[in-house]
């Protein structure tokens, strides 16, 4: 199916407090967000109505930008409203929602003082970022590009810049035939792919690069409760590539990836197993319950 360009769909999309038609959501070209990446987004998703997460996702997004030096100029519950009353007015109950807040075209120039944060969010139907064969287990390419250092860039936030590798490590991979990246950290150890954290099971136990210089997702925090609470025991600690090979079952947590077997990095190969196959099942259920079940579980 042909790809419909994302500035020529029907919809709407709120922007600065008001709900546009979609194709009226545009932007300045000397906007500072693009120049120079001063923009932050999130990437959630509704099921059956609700948004799975959605005060954590909120949150993150007023940290990322806080980590970028700018406030949002709406509460978080001010927020959380817009992104139900987004996916309200397209009519979707099941979708993912996209949050971008960045500084305008107020001021350009690399000193942004002047600039103002504008808010937009959109929503639309995204089923899984692999598509429908991924339970078969999708195919990582070992990335050239690494995680910078924490010192060099701010890695804590869901920050567009960061996203400059992210694709360039994917469509490397994709021309050679994988679905996605593993990028490796600065210092050498497994990092995450380009849009999902990973995990491996090494001995019957489940292992997570500690996220000291990417993102602690949402999906991976909630894979790890989830984990925990079927027994399992959980390990975050710097992960090798020697101790990846040692690795029987590996798989993928995002939004957009949701929990996703992997089958093989590089040369290696795995078998989604057990282990995989309990997790996606408990997420795939905690996704559809009501937020206050959710949360209670949290706790
Ligand atoms: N790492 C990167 C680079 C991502 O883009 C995402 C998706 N936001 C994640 C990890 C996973 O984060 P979350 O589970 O909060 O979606």
């Amino acid at each position: 199916m042909a790809l419909i360009p994302f500035d020529d769909r029907d919809g709407l999309i709120w922007f600065d407090g008001e709900m546009v038609a979609w194709r009226d959501a545009k932007l300045h070209v000397l906007t500072h967000g693009l120049h120079y990446a001063s923009a932050v987004f999130e990437g959630e998703r509704a099921y059956g109505g609700n948004i799975f997460k959605l005060e954590e996702h909120t949150q993150r997004l007023i940290n990322s930008a806080k980590l970028l030096g700018f406030d949002l100029p709406y509460a978080a519950a001010e927020i959380n409203d817009v992104c139900k009353a987004v996916l309200k007015a397209n009519n979707l109950t099941d979708a993912y929602v996209r949050p971008i807040a960045y500084r305008g075209s107020e001021q350009l120039a690399v000193s942004a003082q002047l600039t103002k944060t504008h808010l937009a969010v959109a929503c639309w139907p995204w089923p899984n970022l692999f598509g429908a064969d991924r339970m078969q287990g999708v195919r990582l390419g070992l990335a050239e590009w690494r995680r910078p250092h924490p010192q060099t860039a701010p890695t804590a936030s869901k920050a567009a810049g960061l996203y400059m590798i992210g694709t360039l490590a994917k469509h490397a991979a994709e021309a050679e035939g994988f679905n996605d990246a593993l990028m490796l950290t600065w210092d050498g150890y497994v990092g995450e792919a380009t849009g999902a954290n990973i995990f491996f099971v090494i001995d019957g136990k489940i292992h997570s690069p500690t996220p000291d210089c990417f993102l602690d997702g949402i999906t991976r925090r909630t894979v790890i409760s989830l984990a925990k609470a079927r027994g399992y025991e959980v390990i975050e600690r710097h992960i090798t590539l020697e101790d990846m090979a040692t690795a029987t079952e590996a798989f993928l947590a995002g939004t957009a990836a949701e929990v996703t077997p992997v089958r093989q990095i590089g040369t290696q190969d795995f078998t989604p197993g057990k282990i995989t196959q309990t997790l996606i099942d408990d997420y795939s259920a905690l996704v559809m319950m009501q937020p206050e079940e959710v949360a209670k579980r949290a706790a």
